[in-house]
């Protein structure tokens, strides 16, 4: 059976956290909210607890789990944090949506880590969830809320639609604040390598970092996650630039663009609007409850804008691709 218990990331009843806690040290699955996507959250030290989260989202077993922190003070106590040559800058970026790949100690569950020696480790920014991490006493395993293979959830809605009956506890605290998940590293040194972009973008990275590379689909140091079939809805979904995208939209009422507000201005008829192009935020933000939207939708298919690859929108981009089929002219459009 599976509960749900409203809170919120910031002004929370303390109370609400004690059934959380209990379950989680219980061995049990919890789904949390975090400012990228919700997680589906259990014990990272415990195979049995951790084995619960794949079971329920149908996930890979050779598809690690990113071990949630509710203090970086701990992440050493598990994880050979001190190894890590630019820790003290990569701290800085916590919490936030950051996932830092480092060498595991024997503590953290080999079923977490999907055999490998080592985990992805991270500092969520939600107040609640930290506060939920620090009183069970142990790193939370987690990966995104949704059955293997669909869009990350954003809402508890979502989740309810897929999850109820295969998680424990959820926890609603609304809708998530960036929307896409967070940006994957591995560091080396002074160099890293960007397994999966997220909302800390290459340039923050050179901030801290000599170089930047990206690690190439099929490569040796690929986020295992990534060669998966993700982020995509159900119904068929274009991309276009946005002179081919108007195009497309005045001569196909069957399909549903998804555009930005200032696309948007220019398409008469029905359209779900991101966001503001000077406000990228806005745009992740509704990326995935846009994905779900086209499939509960009377449309055949979808039309989505494509975006520069420049700053964050470079991972907003990565998104959209995994997701989308491309057109560059109106005769592709079958
Ligand atoms: P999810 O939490 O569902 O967004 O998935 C976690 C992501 O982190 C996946 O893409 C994993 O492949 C990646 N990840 C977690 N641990 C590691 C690791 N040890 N090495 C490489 N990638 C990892
Ligand atoms: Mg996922």
């Amino acid at each position: 059976m599976t509960e749900l218990i409203h809170t919120d990331c910031t002004n929370y009843d303390p109370k609400t956290l004690i059934h959380g806690v209990k379950i989680l040290r219980e061995g049990g699955t919890v789904v949390f909210p975090t400012e990228t996507v919700y997680g589906i959250g259990a014990d990272a030290t415990s195979d049995s607890a951790c084995f619960k989260i794949f079971e329920a989202k149908g996930r890979p077993a050779d598809n690690p789990l990113i071990a949630h922190f509710g203090s970086i003070g701990d992440i050493n106590r598990y994880c050979f944090w001190d190894m890590v040559e630019k820790r003290k800058e990569l701290e800085m970026l916590w919490p936030g949506p950051l996932t830092v790949v480092v060498k595991k100690r024997d503590l953290i569950s080999s079923v977490a880590s999907a055999g490998l020696d080592t985990i992805g480790v991270r500092v969520p920014d939600c107040d609640f969830t930290r506060s939920l991490i620090q009183n069970a006493g142990f790193p939370v395993a987690g990966p995104s809320a949704n059955i293997s293979g669909r869009p990350s959830a954003t809402s508890i809605l979502h989740i309810k639609e897929e999850m109820w009956g295969r998680v424990d506890l959820m926890y609603d605290a609304g809708r998530t604040r960036i929307g896409i998940e967070s940006t994957v590293i591995l560091p080396e040194g002074e160099n890293c390598t960007v397994l999966r972009p997220g909302a800390y973008t290459e340039e923050d990275l050179l901030r801290i970092f000599k170089t930047v590379s990206y690690a190439k689909v099929g490569g040796k140091t690929m986020s295992p996650g990534m060669k998966y079939r993700h982020y995509s809805p159900s119904k068929k979904l274009y991309r276009a630039d946005p002179e081919i995208l108007i195009k497309v939209a005045e001569n196909n009422p069957k399909v549903l663009p998804i555009v930005s507000t200032e696309l948007g201005e220019r398409i008469n008829g029905n359209k779900l609007v991101l966001g503001k192009k000077s406000d990228p935020v806005s745009i992740s933000r509704n990326l995935y409850s846009f994905f779900r939207e086209l499939d509960g939708s009377p449309y055949e298919a979808g039309i989505i804008e494509s975006f520069e690859e420049k700053g964050y929108f470079f991972s907003i981009m990565n998104r959209i691709k995994k997701a989308s089929i491309p057109i560059t002219e109106m005769a592709d459009f079958k």
